[in-house]
């Protein structure tokens, strides 16, 4: 029996899945470079003070104490840490501004989740720095929009609503309007996604603690699904960090949500374990086999051969479950190569010689023409 299992709450994620994660955080990663958004890693483990602006929610914090006797937390979101980093390495300096970076971190909870909760997520999240124009947010939501896209995710909406400021607060109770500046923000944002053509729905209900000015959601139409990330200005978090008063305005979106929708919406997925090639050998030809192999590998060419020293029947079998596209046949008494293509039925002799290059150029070739096989649906 068994005697250890995950904690209730965490995830593993196996092979097929872990490849998908690493298509969307590669696409979330170049996509954002796109914009000018450009990559940085912070701590998983953090002092447990930073995340005191977080409030209520620090309830759910994963904190202990280390050997040293310090207070310290697994992040429960990235932005305050990407903060806290820009602020202590001097990035928000002001000729460097606009700062514009993203992030792909592991976040953690510390209260038992409900049935079904989740103890660990994955957030995409992207923060913009030194800008209090309208323009940071609409490109905040326009990198969004353009990751989903990526991705082909589709069947989700943008809503935006208006989070105030402390003048509006003052006078809400009064006239439940927002100040000037407030609106003739959010009159900016919606101006610049209306020129973008994102289109976005006004939703007043929208959660938008710890936001200023604008807050904005990225919201799944499938039953069931909920909020795929949101975000919004965070003017004053650098300050609460002890920083100068910068503008900033930021997302997260979580990762595991948008592969939910993706496997829900039965997006096409991309293939990204393949085997190209998988090459029969015996305990002769193992040694040239695996030769072989390496040559064509380090063009890029995903080929595996028998490790098991099984029988050729069985070797067919497993080139069949690896859904091999091409076996390769030894034959090195006549110094040649049977390649099959095991879809099609197709076959091809080379020459042993300049093996590896003739090889390439006919594996190289055919993908450029199969490239739609690498999806399925
Ligand atoms: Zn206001």
């Amino acid at each position: 029996m068994l005697t250890q299992k995950a904690l209730r709450g965490t995830h593993d994620k196996l092979p097929g899945e872990a490849a998908l994660f690493r298509w969307l955080e590669q696409t979330a990663t170049e996509t954002a470079a796109n914009f000018g958004y450009n990559e940085i890693r912070t701590p998983l483990l953090e002092h447990t003070e930073l995340f005191a602006p977080m409030g209520k929610e620090q309830q759910a914090l994963c904190s202990f104490f280390d050997q040293e006797g310090q207070h310290v937390t697994l992040r429960p979101a990235n932005n305050l840490g990407l903060v806290r980093a820009c602020l202590e390495h001097g990035l928000l300096e002001g000729d460097m501004l606009p700062r514009k970076v993203c992030s792909l971190s592991v976040c953690c909870r510390g209260l038992p989740p409900q049935a079904g909760g989740a103890r660990e997520c994955t957030q995409f999240g992207a923060e913009c720095f030194g800008s209090a124009h309208p323009a940071a947010e609409a490109e905040l939501i326009s990198l969004a929009v353009e990751f989903f896209s990526a991705v082909a995710l589709t069947d989700y909406h943008v809503e935006l609503s208006a989070a105030g400021c402390p003048i509006c607060t003052q006078a809400e109770a009064k006239t439940k309007t927002l100040c000037g500046e407030c609106s003739t923000h959010l009159a900016g944002v919606e101006a610049l996604l209306a020129a973008l053509e994102i289109p976005f729905v006004r939703n007043p209900g929208l959660e938008a603690a710890g936001c200023t000015r604008v807050a904005f959601a990225f919201v799944s139409d499938i039953a069931g699904m909920g909020t795929l990330g949101a975000g919004g200005r965070r003017d004053g978090v650098t300050e609460v960090l002890g920083g100068a008063a910068i503008p900033c305005a930021g997302f997260a979106i979580g990762l595991e949500p948008v592969l939910t929708q993706l496997q829900a919406a039965k997006s096409p997925l991309p293939i990204l374990e393949s085997c190209d090639l998988f090459i029969y050998s015996t305990g002769e030809t193992l040694p040239l086999a695996a030769q072989l192999a390496a040559q064509v590998r380090a063009a890029g060419i995903r080929v595996q051969y028998d490790l098991l020293g099984r029988a050729l029947p069985a070797q067919t079998e497993a080139a069949k479950r690896l859904k091999a596209r091409y076996a390769l046949t030894l034959n090195p008494k006549a110094a040649q190569a049977h390649l099959l293509h095991l879809f099609t039925g197709a076959e091809e002799h080379l020459p042993l010689e300049d093996f590896a290059e003739q090889l390439t150029e006919t594996l190289l070739r055919q993908s450029q023409e199969e490239l739609q096989i690498f999806f399925n649906t």
